[in-house]
């Protein structure tokens, strides 16, 4: 059976990683999609993603990564997965995550989405946190795959202006939130 791991990996953290071993060992194979995402600016482009993740999983025989425009159901169809994986870190995540799955069955009865809770020590974990700490200079090797921090610390060091909170893409930890506050990156979505 093939599964489909839908998100924006901006970049993939050590708790999408746990989420995609589970994965494959549950699944004859999963695809990891990187998708696009209007609605933010990203910090790595799609093509700079998919090398992360490639160059994080290669001890993954059966794990393929793609990126797809569009929406997730069609791409699904596409590649005849019936099954549409997601993590769940906290009741935060719940909400929305059941609004997309409810919307996704409407839209393809026969995609099942399936949950993995995520593993304790990553409750806490989403790349908006890793961004975070970045660009502020604090280390991020204990966060993600170490091919991944060392293009996040190239990243702020060349672009200083990554450090400077935008408009477009406004701190989302504060200072006072507890691990467990943390609120999601995006809406998930349809199709990113
Ligand atoms: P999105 O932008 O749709 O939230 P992400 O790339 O951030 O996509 O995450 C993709 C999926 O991985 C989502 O289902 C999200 O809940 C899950 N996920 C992200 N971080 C973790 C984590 N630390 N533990 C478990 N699941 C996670």
């Amino acid at each position: 059976m093939i599964a489909i791991y839908p998100g924006s990996f901006d970049p993939i953290t050590k708790g999408h990683l746990d989420i995609i071993e589970r994965g494959c060992r549950l699944f004859d194979q999963v695809i990891v999609v990187v998708f696009k995402n209007s609605s933010k600016t990203p910090l790595f482009p799609v093509q700079q993603r998919i090398d992360q993740i490639r160059r994080s999983t290669q001890h993954l025989p059966n794990l393929e990564v793609d990126s797809f425009d569009g929406l997730t159901v069609t791409y699904a169809r596409m590649r005849q997965a019936k099954v549409l994986l997601r993590g769940l870190r906290v009741v935060s995540d719940f909400e929305m995550e059941l609004q997309m799955a409810h919307t996704n069955k409407t839209l393809a009865h026969d995609l099942e989405t399936i949950f993995l809770a995520t593993s304790t020590e990553y409750g806490f974990l989403s790349s908006s946190v890793v961004k975070e700490i970045a660009r502020f200079g604090g280390p991020v090797d204990h966060l993600v795959p170490q091919a991944v921090a060392l293009d996040i610390y190239q990243c702020y060091a060349k672009n200083p202006i990554a450090s400077v909170p935008t408009a477009a893409e406004p701190p989302q930890i504060q200072p006072e939130a507890s691990p467990t506050e943390h609120r999601r990156e995006t809406p998930p979505v349809l199709g990113e």
